[in-house]
């Protein structure tokens, strides 16, 4: 007999046939006569309810029917009084793999994210790290969709790279020479010409300057890879190995790029509200039990309520001059609130700064532009006044940004003159400069952080439970 899985089954009218499922226990009710079981597959959230009759089956394997152990059952469908429409009254049963009860680390009862985290090879078991592996799919396919149906063509470009001008942070070098014997130059510095690719390389920051190359030939694409930073920053929102989807567009200008932008967010959260209702409302119920241990005012919108405003409503667009004599003017500024004061301009902003705006100044995204050149990437595109760059990050509540990018600077002197102004190589930088060389055009793109993304979707909290298994400053367990 062929497996059924536990989706389909709950969605099945088969009420009176014989099916077979198979999966893990999630917890077991024993009383005198029978055994309810719940058994989960993870293709959906939902547990189909085993109901094994004691008198039908060996006393030996019902004892080894307990919380983690893997199942077979054929039994026959019938409707249920419970919480399903149907469940599954037990004809045989095989414990396909056992999971001692007194060692097995996931009991059936809340355990905390952090202890989660310890054993991140297990917590997919649960019901929130089930949820959120199923909407992270639904989103990586959703990302996938959005950009085919547009014409986008995706791009994989390099994750070893030997440029190290990205502008986004600390690289992680990748090198097969021995650490404690290096080679050494005459003058005692370390050999990198007998390294494997006979230069310095590093893990990339982001594919934007591969995915320009390609943008200027095919019009409009996008990647979608792993982006790496070893940045020491111990935050929620910021993991060393991520995701990022960047796409790249010949002919856009910056209005162009924000339409993009907020299009592609509210496309990927309507496809969420509209396929992962499930988990999304499992999700929901989670976060507002975290709330309550909050204060009122610090409680966020319950999840979905928080994710259709966003659809629903246009984000705010204005220029970081702007938001600076917002952020002078505003309340926690006059207190002295702010760990880190606004200056005024040229101020680089900080993530409190971002929240201000987006959840207490406006109370909806907000796309901020044209910030100084001296705080941005050499490859964005200076503006008329000289001293602001066409730049946009897109700011959420809860997540600050989510999106970096801008219009790129297409003229060549004014390029040059910046690489060499901000001390970027421009002899190992030659390739990307042809691009301005021959058919140069105006061009826009951006970086969306995938697991901000999740992070907000999903309602969690920390970054690190958005990712199967995070790396951070001093974690890299699995
Ligand atoms: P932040 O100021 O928050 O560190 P950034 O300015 O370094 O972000 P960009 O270089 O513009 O970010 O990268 C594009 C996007 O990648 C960001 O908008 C964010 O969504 C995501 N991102 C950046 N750094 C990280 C990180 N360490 N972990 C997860 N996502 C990140
Ligand atoms: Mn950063």
């Amino acid at each position: 007999m062929k497996r059924q899985e536990i989706k389909e089954i709950l969605q099945s009218e088969a009420i009176g046939s014989t099916i077979k499922v198979s999966g893990w226990v999630r917890t077991k009710r024993e009383s005198k006569n029978v055994n309810f079981i719940n058994l989960n597959d993870g293709t959906v959230l939902s547990n189909l309810q085993v109901v094994a009759e004691v008198e039908n089956f060996d006393e030996k394997i019902l004892k080894k029917i307990n919380t983690g152990a893997a199942l077979t059952v054929v039994g026959e469908l019938v409707e249920s009084g419970g919480q399903q429409r149907v469940e599954l009254v037990a004809k045989e049963i095989e414990v396909v793999g056992e999971a001692d009860p007194d060692k097995y680390p996931l009991q059936p009862k809340r355990h905390s994210l952090e202890f989660l985290r310890e054993i991140a090879h297990l917590r997919f078991r649960t019901n929130t790290f089930s949820a959120i592996a199923r909407v992270r799919h639904a989103m990586i396919f959703a990302v996938h969709k959005f950009f085919t149906e547009k014409g986008f063509f995706n791009i994989h470009t390099p994750i070893i790279t030997a440029s190290d001008c990205e502008g986004a942070g600390e690289m992680f070098q990748v090198t097969t020479l021995d650490m404690n014997n290096p080679p050494r130059t005459e003058d005692g510095k370390i050999d990198y010409s007998q390294d494997f690719f006979g230069k310095i390389t590093s893990l990339t920051v982001s594919g934007q300057l591969e995915g320009e190359l390609a943008a200027l030939a095919l019009s409009k694409i996008y990647t979608f890879g792993p982006t790496f930073r070893a940045e020491n920053s111990n935050t929620s929102r910021h993991l060393a190995e991520f995701w990022m989807i960047e796409p790249e567009m010949a002919f856009y200008d910056l209005n162009d790029n924000m339409d993009l932008a907020e299009e592609f967010l509210k496309y990927l959260i309507n496809y969420a509200l509209d396929n992962c209702q499930e988990d999304l409302l499992f999700l929901s119920q989670r976060q507002q039990q975290e709330e309550k241990n909050k204060p009122q005012q610090e409680r966020s919108m319950e999840l979905i309520e928080k994710l259709k405003f966003v659809v629903e409503n246009d984000f705010v667009r204005l220029t970081y001059t702007e938001a600076i004599d917002i952020l002078q003017k505003s309340k926690p500024a006059q207190k002295g609130q702010f760990q880190y004061p606004v200056e005024g301009f040229g101020t680089d902003l900080q993530s409190e700064h971002e929240r201000f705006l987006v959840e207490k100044h406006f109370k909806r995204p907000v796309i901020l532009i044209d910030y100084p050149a001296n705080i941005k990437a050499f490859y964005m595109k200076v503006n008329p006044d000289g001293k602001t760059v066409a730049a946009m990050d897109v700011l959420f509540p809860q997540i600050g940004e989510i999106i970096g990018g801008s219009q790129r600077e297409e003229r060549l002197e004014i390029l040059v003159e910046k690489m060499k102004a901000m001390g970027i190589p421009l002899e190992e930088m030659d390739w990307y400069l042809d691009t301005r060389r021959y058919g140069s055009v105006p061009h826009s793109g951006f970086g969306l952080g995938f697991e901000r993304l999740i992070t907000f979707v999903t309602g969690m909290g920390n970054i690190r439970d958005v990712i199967p298994f995070a790396r951070t400053p001093k974690n890299c367990e699995f």
